[in-house]
C-alpha cells in the first residue's frame, strides 16, 4: 500500500496509538495533517512549511494557499506534470492560467444522500479531457463562468451552511487545477464546516501534501478500469496506477467515497475490473455505482456511448458489485 511520508513523523504515530474506533481514528487523521505537515517542503518551493505545533484549518489553510500560489510558477499540481509558468501565461494540458473562474455555485441536492444538501462550487477547468463530460463546455474551458473571489463564495457557502446545507462540495471542472484558490477558500470557512473535495483523482503527490487535513471528505472518480479505455476517452495516460494512488492515499488520510459512471459498453473492461480493485484494496469503503449516463459533449465520437447505459447491463453491473461486496450507496 502506497502511504504519504507524513505517517512516518513520530509525533504523527504516537497520535494515531491514542486513537481508537472509527471516529477517533478520523479525527486523529485529521490532527494529525493539522499538526505535523511538512512534506511539502521536499517541493522544494515550500521549505517555509515546517508545523510543529496543532494549527486552525483556517490558518494552515491561508499559509497554504500561498505556497500553493508561488507552485503556479512551475505547474505539478496534476499528474501531467507539466512544469509551465501558468503565473507567466504559460498554459498546460489544462490550459488554465492564475486566473480562476466558476461556472456554478448553489446548493443542490443530488447524488451521496448523506452529504446533501450540498452548496456546490464548481471551478472552470480541468486536466481531464473526458469525451462524455456532462458540462464539458465549462469544464475544459478555464475561462468559462464568472471570475472566482475566495472570500466573497466562503461568505455564500456559510450563508447556504446556516440554511440548512450539510456539506460544502469542492468540484469542476478539477479542483485540482486551482488548488491555490481552493486552499484560499478553505481559510475563509468555518472550522466546523464538512467540506467534500470532489475530484478526479488525477492529482499528484504535491498537491494531496497540500490537501492534506482541508477536506473531511474526498469523494473521488475512478472511471476506466484500464488504461487503453482511459486514453481513447479522456486523453490521459497511466491513468489506473495515478488513480489507485490517490485512492488508497484518500482513504489514509480522510473518509473516503468512489464514484463510478457506468458507461454502455464499458461494464466489463472499466467497472468489473474497477469493482475488484475496489473489494481487494479498499473493502468496505463507499461506493457510488453511477448507471445516468447520458450521451452529451464529445460523445458522438464514439460509437458504444450513443445511447445510455441499457437496463441489461445495469443489473449485470449491479450483480458484479454483490458477487465483489461492494458497499454501495446513493
Ligand atoms: S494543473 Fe495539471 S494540466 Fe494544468 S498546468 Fe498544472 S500540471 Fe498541467
Amino acid at each position: 500500500m502506497i502511504r504519504s511520508t507524513i505517517s512516518g513523523l513520530p509525533g504523527v504515530n504516537a497520535f494515531k496509538r491514542t486513537a481508537t474506533g472509527f471516529g477517533l481514528r478520523r479525527e486523529a487523521k485529521r490532527q494529525a495533517a493539522l499538526a505535523g505537515v511538512d512534506e511539502v517542503s521536499k517541493s522544494g518551493v515550500a521549505a517555509a512549511l515546517c508545523h510543529r505545533s496543532p494549527k486552525l484549518r483556517s490558518v494552515l489553510a491561508r499559509e497554504r494557499a500561498r505556497i500553493a500560489r508561488a507552485m503556479l510558477a512551475d505547474c505539478r499540481f496534476c499528474a501531467h506534470d507539466c512544469r509551465v509558468n501558468r503565473l507567466a501565461g504559460e498554459n498546460g494540458l489544462c490550459h488554465a492560467g492564475s486566473e480562476v473562474r466558476f461556472f456554478s455555485a448553489q446548493t443542490e441536492v443530488s447524488d451521496e444522500l448523506e452529504l446533501t444538501p450540498a452548496f456546490n462550487v464548481a471551478l472552470s477547468g480541468c486536466d481531464l479531457r473526458c469525451d462524455f463530460c456532462i458540462t464539458g463546455a465549462s469544464s475544459w474551458n478555464p475561462r468559462a463562468g464568472a471570475g472566482f473571489d475566495a472570500r466573497a463564495m466562503a461568505k455564500q457557502a456559510k450563508a447556504a451552511l446556516e440554511g440548512g446545507a450539510r456539506t460544502i462540495q469542492l468540484l469542476g471542472g478539477e479542483p485540482t487545477v486551482h488548488l491555490p484558490a481552493a486552499l484560499e477558500f478553505v481559510s475563509w470557512l468555518p472550522e466546523t464546516a464538512r467540506l467534500v473535495w470532489k475530484t478526479n483523482a488525477h492529482g499528484s503527490a504535491r498537491a494531496r501534501e497540500l490537501l492534506d487535513g482541508m477536506f473531511d471528505v474526498w469523494l473521488a472518480d475512478f472511471k476506466f478500469g484500464n488504461d487503453a479505455c482511459a486514453q481513447r476517452l479522456a486523453k490521459v495516460s497511466s491513468y489506473v496506477r495515478i488513480v489507485q494512488e490517490n485512492l488508497l492515499w484518500a482513504d489514509e488520510h480522510s473518509e473516503l467515497m468512489v464514484r463510478h459512471l457506468l458507461m454502455p459498453g464499458h461494464v466489463e473492461c472499466c467497472w468489473q475490473p474497477v469493482a475488484a480493485w475496489l473489494a481487494e484494496n479498499l473493502p468496505g469503503v463507499k461506493v457510488n455505482l453511477r448507471s445516468g449516463f447520458w450521451p452529451a459533449w464529445h460523445t458522438r465520437q464514439h460509437e458504444e456511448l450513443l445511447s445510455p447505459i441499457s437496463r441489461a447491463e445495469a443489473e449485470r453491473a449491479n450483480e458484479m458489485a454483490r458477487d465483489y461486496r461492494l458497499n454501495l450507496v446513493e
